[in-house]
């Protein structure tokens, strides 16, 4: 599914991060990489197919063309986008009573990577590849070690080219557009979870392939972070944590933002506590923002915001680490937490997320997509980030 406003990504694009992953194999002493269906292969070559028992991998030796090994069913779907397409992957369709990982064993032969007299080195496997995938393939591949492709990938994957950050800003723009909509609608009288379906419906209306996920935690279910939308009816004087996301052509959104519905009744308007928790998320999150830059450690990005709301009392109620990397998957590498020491770098795109979460009571959380640009951060949300309170 493409977006009318985006160009495609180009072929030659996928040429690159292929020749670059090869570069960090060598690095890695890695003898191949075998990705099956996910955000790896999607990256590589832009099939995004579904995951599905039958194998489909994508298999890159040493040397020669990398092989997109796929049930012959599937060829031709394969063979569409855009790396298979210009000839920098090559279909190896395998029909249904062929062993197709011994297949990929046999590619791996003629790439250099196994057999009698390769050299050694790791097979990466993608990290969501299924366990029967994994088993079947040390079968075929006896005496080999296993990794992650991670190692290799992560820091490809990371680091967010210009065609990437305009998707994820796209999708950020879009998911603005949808809290900008539920905080203009009705919502004293409905459920939670008829709010979660006009969110994901929305999603889809504004260019997403689809809405992901739709947290609406209403009152006391604001203290939930991951609260799943319910059957409780929204009322006056009450808190919400409105945190949405889909994908819009490959690439994640994710944003929450606070409402306050009052029914139209001033006496149902935000108590003094809510908003003085309101207030320290809201400059948690402004603190974390502000540190962003090449260099920084992402713990101290989750240290800024941590260090705002223990001040103000709160420390042990943030429950969660500050954000998550974000691109073709949800949550992703870099992870904005304690004991991560890495460094920003130029293009890393993540979540910054403070919350505070009263059991019982009411949680807090604002959340924005953050890019680090070369002098600081670049944030994709431009909703307000105020307390949105609304009659509903
Ligand atoms: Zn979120
Ligand atoms: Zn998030």
């Amino acid at each position: 599914m493409t977006n009318h406003a985006l160009a495609p990504i180009p072929a030659a694009r996928y040429g690159e991060r292929i020749d670059r992953a090869r570069e960090a194999m060598t690095r890695h002493d890695a003898a191949a990489l075998l990705l099956g269906v996910g955000a790896d292969l999607v990256y590589l070559t832009g099939y995004a197919a579904i995951p599905l028992e039958r194998l489909t991998m994508l298999v890159i030796g040493r040397r020669g063309v990398p092989s997109l090994v796929v049930p012959r069913l599937e060829a031709m779907a394969a063979a569409r986008w855009p790396a298979a397409a210009s000839g920098r992957v090559t279909i190896v369709p395998w029909d249904e009573t062929d062993d197709a990982h011994a297949l990929v064993a046999g590619r791996l032969e003629a790439a250099g990577s196994a057999g009698a007299g390769a050299a050694r080195g790791s097979m990466l496997v993608s990290g969501d590849l299924w366990a029967m995938h994994v088993l079947a393939l040390r079968a075929a591949l006896p005496g080999r070690r296993f990794g992650l492709a991670t190692t290799v990938l992560r820091e490809l994957r990371m680091t967010k080219g210009p065609e990437e950050v305009d998707r994820l800003r796209l999708a950020a723009l879009a998911a603005d557009r949808v809290v900008a909509s539920i905080a203009a609608g009705r919502l004293v009288g409905r459920t939670e979870a008829e709010v979660a379906r006009e969110v994901r419906d929305r999603l889809v209306a504004e260019g997403h392939e689809v809405g992901k996920f739709s947290i609406v935690a209403s009152g006391p279910n604001s203290a939930s972070p991951h609260h799943d939308a319910s059957d409780r009816v929204i009322q006056p004087g009450d808190p919400i944590v409105l945190d949405i996301g889909g994908t819009l052509d490959g690439y994640g959104s994710d944003i929450t933002r606070m409402l306050w519905v009052t029914g139209g009744d001033p006496a149902k308007g935000p108590t003094p506590e809510f908003l003085r928790i309101f207030g320290l998320v809201r400059d948690a999150h402004a603190a974390a923002t502000a540190a962003v830059r090449p260099g920084v450690s992402c713990e101290a990005v989750d240290a800024a915001a941590r260090r705002v709301i223990s001040a103000g009392g709160h420390g042990p109620e943030f429950l969660h680490r500050v954000g998550h990397g974000i691109g073709l998957e949800g949550h992703e590498d870099p992870y904005l937490v304690a004991g991560n020491a890495e460094p920003l770098r130029e293009g890393y795109a993540f979540s910054i997320e403070p919350g505070v979460y009263v059991a019982g009571r009411h949680g807090v959380r604002i959340e924005d997509i953050v890019v680090c640009g070369a002098d600081g951060p670049i944030v994709l949300n431009e909703a307000p980030r105020d307390l949105l309170v609304v009659a509903g």
